[in-house]
C-alpha cells in the first residue's frame, strides 16, 4: 500500500539513483532523457512489413501472404514491427529496458510502437493483451516489460479513450529465454504449448473480439504465435500483434 512515508522513501531513492546514475540519452549521451528529441527524430519506422510467417513477402500492413493464408499457417491476422532489428539506438533502448530494469524506457518505446500501429492502420482492438512472464522471471525483473508497454499503448492509440488491457495469459512452464537459444528449431520447441488462459480471468470477454498482442522484441515470432493460438482457441475472432523489432531468421 502506498503511504506518505513509503512515497517519500521511493522519491528519495529515485533522487539518489538519479544522482548516481544520471539519465542520459542512450544514443548521444545528452543528460535528462533516455532518448532525446533529436535522436528520437532520427529513428525511422519501417516503411514496409512482411508476412509474419514466411517473412519473405512484403505484405500490406503485415498481413499473412496468400500462400501462408491458404496453408492456415498462423493464428495471427497481421503483425507489425516498428523498426528494423539492427537499429542501434533501439537495440540499446530495448536492452536497457529489459536487462538494466529501467521501466521508464517504456515511454520512448511506446512512442515508436504506437506510431507504427497507427501508421499501419491496424483496427482498434477490443483488448490489448501482453505476453506474460513466468512468476519467477517477474520476481527477478520486477516488471513485465510487455504488460507495461501494453498499458501505455492502451492510453495512446485512440485520443481520450483507454483500451482495456487483459492480462489473461499465463506461462505454465518456466522455460529459458528465447534469446539464450541460438537454434531456430530449439526456439520453436521452447515455447510450444507453454501458454494458457488464466483461470477465472474473464475468458468469456474475448469471445468474438479483436485482440492486439504487444511484445518488445520478437525473436522467431513463435512466442506470439503460441499466444495467438491460445487466444483463438478461447474464442477470439482476430488476433493482431505488434512488436518494436523482430529478429529475422528467414529472409
Ligand atoms: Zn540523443
Ligand atoms: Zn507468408
Amino acid at each position: 500500500m502506498s503511504t506518505p512515508l513509503s512515497d517519500c522513501i521511493r522519491i528519495v531513492n529515485k533522487l539518489l539513483i538519479d544522482a548516481l546514475f544520471p539519465i542520459r540519452c542512450l544514443s548521444c549521451q545528452k543528460e535528462g532523457f533516455w532518448l532525446c528529441e533529436e535522436c528520437r527524430k532520427e529513428i525511422k519506422l519501417l516503411d514496409f512489413q512482411v508476412c509474419p510467417v514466411c517473412e519473405k513477402i512484403i505484405t500490406e500492413k503485415g498481413k499473412l501472404c496468400i500462400s501462408c493464408q491458404k496453408e492456415g499457417a498462423s493464428d495471427i491476422t497481421a503483425m507489425v514491427s516498428a523498426v528494423p532489428y539492427d537499429n542501434p539506438t533501439v537495440k540499446k533502448l530495448a536492452h536497457a529496458y529489459k536487462y538494466r530494469f529501467l521501466p521508464d524506457i517504456s515511454e520512448p518505446l511506446t512512442y515508436l510502437l504506437s506510431k507504427s500501429i497507427l501508421q499501419n492502420d491496424f483496427p482498434i482492438p477490443d483488448f490489448i493483451c501482453p505476453v506474460p512472464l513466468h512468476p519467477k522471471r517477474l520476481r527477478w525483473r520486477g516488471f513485465n516489460q510487455s504488460l507495461l508497454l501494453s498499458e501505455k499503448i492502451s492510453e495512446n492509440l485512440v485520443p481520450f479513450m483507454k483500451i482495456e488491457v487483459l492480462d489473461i495469459l499465463e506461462r505454465t512452464k518456466y522455460n529459458p529465454p528465447q534469446m539464450s537459444l541460438k537454434n531456430y528449431q530449439e526456439r520453436l520447441q521452447n515455447v510450444k504449448n507453454i501458454f494458457a488462459i488464466k483461470k477465472d480471468s474473464g475468458q468469456t470477454k474475448i469471445k468474438n473480439k479483436t485482440i492486439l498482442i504487444i511484445d518488445d522484441i520478437a525473436t522467431t515470432g513463435a512466442t506470439l504465435e503460441e499466444c495467438a493460438k491460445v487466444l483463438k482457441s478461447a474464442g477470439a475472432k482476430k488476433v493482431f500483434a505488434a512488436v518494436i523489432a523482430r529478429q529475422s531468421w528467414k529472409r
